[in-house]
């Protein structure tokens, strides 16, 4: 049995998206900047990628521009809004949850001469209104915080804080990129100027995004080269790349309720056996404001990466928060950052869910999970010390 909860990761294309794809490597295979009608059906395709795109944040397909992925329009929201504002400004505030993409950047531009505020959140991971109220300054010109926790799946005020942004007249960017197709998000109901999605999180390909860019907006260009969408990004279009971000777009519009609905029930099932089974078990994250699909729990005395071995041994595929696999031993800045001990965070785990995720398979991830958890805590001598106290005491 192979149970796939790394949906935060990354999700699978799903057969209709793929369907839709296929042509554009093969028959269509066109340039779409070329002028001969040969290329006309995928200047269209592209064109019809945008609108399925912008009617799903209820934007203007003018405003959405393509990209290699959510990496890069981040990177590109940041670094080229810095770049043409700095003369009103050099302030940047974000939060210290942020995505690497985000946070890597504002160290990038830290060492360019920019200033940028981290703000803390609260034990849930929010950014609270107030917090960003007294980090506006006169000289801030940008504000990016992510519109949901790719961790802990903690959904972030995010209209509220798009209105302080404006009333300090600053711009405010978002990465969307755990939350776009997976919750309604309206651009104008909630204060964006800026939006960063990316297409393999939900159930399109992967190495392609949009950035939102709201009209209006100075923003220099990221990859200079041809003039492709409008000489703000160049390259050759990634055609079938576009078509299958369209589509899955498109999908995540017409089949968003019902999905929330389910995956939030599942999540919460889950959520209730682990705390309820496991000792010393935490749910991260806040308990209501949390993407549908995400459920990140910690164990006390274990330690998430033997957790995820043992896991995949039994074909299960999860994620721990902590940062770890990438061959740092520190444990997840967005745990730290919530204000759990590196003790605790260490043992962290998080399972992201799918709309094609059964009971079944949580009913047997708990079942394995709390025999995991039980074996790793005997050869535990924290856990050890822990019980001998006890009963000392
Ligand atoms: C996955 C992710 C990214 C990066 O997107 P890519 O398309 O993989 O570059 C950025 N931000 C968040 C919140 C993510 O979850």
């Amino acid at each position: 049995m192979n149970i796939y909860l790394d949906n935060a990761a990354t999700t699978r294309v799903s057969s209709d998206v793929l369907k839709e794809m296929l042509p554009y490597f093969s028959e269509n295979y066109a340039n779409p900047s070329a002028i001969y009608s040969f290329a006309a059906e995928n200047q269209k395709a592209v064109e019809n990628a945008r609108q399925q795109i912008a009617a799903l944040i209820g934007a203007d397909a003018k405003e959405i521009y393509f990209t290699a992925g959510g990496s890069e329009s981040d990177n590109w929201a940041l670094k080229a809004v810095a770049e043409a504002y700095s003369e009103k400004g050099k302030h940047i505030i974000t939060s210290k949850i942020e995505h690497h993409a985000v946070l890597h950047t504002c160290e990038y531009l830290e060492k360019m001469g920019f200033e940028v505020t981290y703000l803390d959140v609260d034990e849930f991971g929010k950014v609270s209104p107030e917090t960003l109220e007294k980090a506006m300054r006169p000289d801030t010109i940008l504000v990016s915080i992510m519109t949901a926790n790719n961790e802990i799946g903690t959904i972030e005020p995010i209209a509220e804080l798009g209105k302080i942004a404006h009333e300090h007249g600053a711009l405010f960017h978002t990465d969307a990129v755990q939350s776009f197709g997976h919750i309604r998000m309206n651009v104008d109901e909630i204060n964006i100027d800026m939006l960063s999605a990316s297409g393999h999180k939900l159930n399109g390909p992967k190495g392609v995004g949009i950035l939102y860019i709201r009209k209006g907006v100075k923003i220099r260009s990221f990859i200079h080269g041809g003039a492709q969408e409008r000489g703000r990004r160049a390259g050759t279009l990634n055609v079938p790349g576009i078509v299958g971000m369209g589509k899955a777009a498109e999908l995540a519009q017409k089949t968003m309720q019902t999905r929330i609905e389910y995956e939030t029930k599942l999540r919460n099932y889950l959520i209730e056996r682990v705390l309820s089974e496991i000792p010393y078990s935490r749910l991260n994250g806040d308990k209501n404001e949390r993407l549908p699909n995400n459920a990140n729990f910690c164990f006390r005395f274990v330690e998430g990466e033997s957790m995820l071995i043992m896991l995949d041994k039994c074909g299960i595929y999860a994620s721990s928060g902590s940062a770890c696999t990438s061959g740092s031993l520190d444990p997840s800045h967005v745990l730290l950052a919530i204000g759990l001990e590196h003790e605790i965070a260490h043992g962290s785990l998080r399972l992201t869910l799918s709309e094609e995720t059964t009971k079944e398979e949580i009913d047997y991830t708990v079942d394995e999970l709390k025999k995991i958890v039980k074996r790793l805590r005997e050869m535990s001598p924290l856990y050890e010390d822990f019980t001998a106290k006890k009963k000392g005491a």
